[in-house]
């Protein structure tokens, strides 16, 4: 297929308009730099790229200390960081949020650790003081590692990563701090040294803008130490293992055309400088939420989500994560009014207009659609995905506000 052709059936005319919140738009210049021909990955040159790849990832996280590929996806590389620095029967906590926090403490449960969650309305996070007040009744310091989505792609959700820190210091507990930075990574700040993350996990198809198929783990000097006593029984994504292998540090044959193509893309960031990056995400991201809020008339309904159940009805189209402090700029989660099934909305945004949505995940399914916005976007993306957004809302006869394009565009006018 062309890169001009729509890759929706029935629907030749245009470029699909991508909003799923990952994978992301794969700009050209990455795609082409996977055009090549193979090359030996054991070659000089290639060593070279894994080389500055590896460098330039660090670079994003703000790190110096160690950093380790698996030719995975997300979920590979959650295996990867919770088998290396833990033993059956360690017990962790997890910072609920949603469908991505339930899912990869779900992992570590069939890994054979003992998961506590730290309650949370999906709407709201955890709340501030919450986790400090958990580790201090932890005296005999049975919590070994913290686990946390820094932004959780189902709700559209933040987790304050230096707060979560700052509540661990306070409460003086040595646990490790794993961040799941899958969704957050090269879109907003994210500090692993400074923060003074443990683990963190990201994956190459979100605001890294590649296709999916590499996913990385970032590992503090003290998680690798913690790594040479762990037990869980492990061989693919064993650091041990990975780190005895040179020059490229992956187990078996390395996939030379993501490095390729990743490279193109943290170029990319670079050329840009991750602060402007950052900047742009959370002006597209404000107008995205302006359009939300003039849909539903400013709606706050004070609906919670509690284990995935809302507590009531949805009168109006709503921003779901009701915490104004934690909303994402890479993804905005939208409760529909009760009755109406968001998919019905996602249906007709595809079908007839080639605008591909997010669906809600999990016990969310058919009351939430996603807007992603992150990777390689800009105003014209985000301004026609959001007008279409309004046009499939007519046509589905979902109750709105009309003129959320207009909010949009009045939220990015100076801006
Ligand atoms: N964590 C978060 C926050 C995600 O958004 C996703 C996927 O969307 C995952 C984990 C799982 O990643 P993958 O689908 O690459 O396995």
């Amino acid at each position: 297929m062309s890169q001009n052709q729509s890759n929706t059936p029935g629907r030749p005319t245009g470029r699909q308009f991508f909003f799923n919140p990952g994978p992301t738009h794969i700009p050209d210049r990455v795609l082409g730099a996977m055009h090549r021909p193979t090359i030996d990955f054991m070659a000089p040159e290639f060593k070279q790229v894994l080389e500055r790849v590896h460098e330039r990832t660090k670079r994003v996280l703000k790190t110096e200390q160690h950093l380790l590929y698996y030719g995975t996806n997300g979920h590979g590389a959650w295996e990867g960081s919770l088998a290396n620095v833990f033993s059956p029967g360690d017990k962790l906590l997890m910072l609920e949020s949603g469908h991505f926090s339930i899912n990869w403490a779900k992992m570590a449960g069939e890994l054979g650790l003992e998961v506590e969650l730290l309650p949370a309305d999906w709407r709201r996070g955890v709340a501030t003081g919450a986790l400090e007040e958990r580790l201090r009744q932890d005296t005999g310091l049975t919590i070994k590692g913290i686990m946390v989505v820094h932004n959780e792609t189902a709700t559209g959700l933040v987790h304050p990563i230096a707060d979560i820190r700052a509540e661990m210091d306070a409460a003086g507990h040595p646990a490790l701090l794993l961040v799941d930075t899958i969704s957050s990574l090269a879109s907003f700040d994210f500090r692993f040294d400074e923060w003074r993350v443990d683990l963190a996990v990201g994956s190459s198809q979100k605001g890294l803008m590649m296709i999916t198929g590499l996913a990385f783990v970032a590992i503090s000097t003290r998680a690798m130490a913690a790594s040479e006593q762990a037990q869980i029984t492990r061989s693919f994504v064993d650091w041990r293992q990975m780190m005895t292998v040179a020059p490229q540090r992956f187990p078996g044959t390395t996939p030379v055309h993501l490095f390729y193509g990743l490279e193109e893309a943290l170029g990319m960031l670079e050329a840009e400088g991750l602060e402007a990056v950052f900047d742009r995400h959370a002006r597209l991201a404000g107008a995205v939420r302006a359009a939300v809020r003039h849909w539903g008339g400013d709606a706050a309904s004070g609906v919670r989500i509690v284990d995935g159940e809302l507590s009531g009805p949805v009168a109006a189209v709503e921003l779901l994560c009701a915490n104004p402090s934690r909303v994402s700029d890479t993804v905005t989660a939208v409760l529909t009014p009760t009755g109406f099934d968001a998919n019905e909305l996602r249906r007709i945004a595809l079908e007839r207009y080639n605008l591909s949505l997010g669906q809600g995940l999990g016990p969310l399914a058919g009351k939430v659609f996603r807007i992603g916005h992150l990777g390689d976007l800009n105003e014209p993306m985000v301004l026609g995905a959001l007008a279409t957004i309004e046009l499939a809302m007519r046509e589905s006869g979902m109750k709105h506000h009309a003129g959320g394009t207009e909010a949009a565009v009045n939220a990015l006018s100076g801006n």
